[in-house]
């Protein structure tokens, strides 16, 4: 049984201070499942994209052994577009424009053969419909689930229901802190984990990660990079390997967790080092790898007595 990642999928146009992107392959589940391909064969796709879609993206994803069986292909349809700058600190980003157009009246359905994944990740997309996906699923499916500020501030309501069904959340800083209301990462992780998920991941940028099990505060590096080309699709590469590694070694105990951390990561990393999706492109397992060995040392010393 393969990974079930549902997202959106989209076009991005996307400036940086060294460069732009026009309507280059974006959305949540493209990273995400480009992300655990590396990982876990095959990767079960539910989305949702227009006639306007070029093949050549389609290509690519069936190149990964992504499953396309749960795209849903709409006929003179206009694919979903986000816009976003980043500004010369490339934590900062303002999103120009989030045109939702076949999202808006996407309604998931999972294909028969992909309704008993055991493990399945819930892209960046409103939380009505990954709460959708959740009804048709088996209750014993262990769900990874995305968010962003857009769904926090609109959507505050229904994405509290979905929590409670959910056994990761993966968010970045800002986001836990405007949905907890709490300035304190550690505070702010207590009430979030109240709210539903027993595991909570708040990704920092570029200073990492941190892992908030029921015993478990785990911190995990960022990769030193000299050069970030384009940040985009960071978090939802994480997801990918996070959810991808755990749907490998279908272990999802804390010390697992832990590696499943740094391989989303080592993803997140390789990401960001080119522009769009490129950097996931042409991987190998060994270099993804190397670089978890690279996280290892990063972190790694010894007490001197
Ligand atoms: P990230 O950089 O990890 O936050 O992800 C950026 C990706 O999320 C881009 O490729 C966008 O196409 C996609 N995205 C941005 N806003 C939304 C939204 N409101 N719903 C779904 N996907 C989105």
């Amino acid at each position: 049984m393969g990974l079930l990642v549902v997202g959106s999928l989209g076009l991005d146009t996307v400036s940086t201070p060294f460069d732009k992107v026009e309507e280059a392959l974006g959305g949540s589940a493209t990273y995400i499942s480009l992300a655990a391909s590396y990982f876990s064969a095959p990767v079960n796709l539910v989305g949702v994209v227009g006639s306007d879609f070029p093949n050549r993206y389609i290509k690519l994803m069936e190149e990964h052994h992504i499953d396309l069986d749960g795209l849903q292909v709409i006929e003179n349809g206009k694919t979903f577009r986000w816009a976003a700058k980043y500004h010369y600190d490339l934590n900062v980003r303002d999103t120009l424009l989030t045109e939702l157009n076949v999202f808006e009246k996407f309604d998931p359905v999972i294909p028969e053969k992909f309704k008993k994944s055991k493990f399945i990740c819930l892209g960046n997309i409103d939380p009505v419909l990954q709460m959708k996906v959740l009804d048709q699923m088996n209750d014993s499916s262990y769900v990874i689930c995305d968010t962003m500020n857009y769904w926090i501030e609109g959507m505050k309501e229904e994405l509290l229901k979905l929590l409670k069904r959910v056994n990761v959340l993966i968010i970045n800083d800002s986001e836990a802190r405007l949905l907890s209301q709490e300035p304190n990462l550690i505070k702010s992780a207590r009430i979030i984990r109240d709210m539903g998920p027993e595991v909570l991941i708040i990704k920092k940028g570029e200073h990492g990660a941190l892992l908030f099990t029921d015993d478990v505060v785990f911190s995990a590096p960022a990769y030193p990079l000299e050069m970030i080309y384009d940040p985009t699709g960071a978090g939802d590469s994480f997801a990918g390997g996070f959810a991808g590694y755990l749907h490998r070694t279908q272990d999802v105990s804390p010390e697992n967790l832990k590696c499943a951390v740094i391989y989303g990561s080592a993803m997140a990393s390789f990401c960001v080092e080119q522009f769009s999706t490129k950097g996931l492109e042409n991987l190998s397992y060994l270099q993804i790898q190397d670089r978890f060995r690279e996280f290892m040392n990063l972190s790694r010393f010894d007490e001197k007595v």
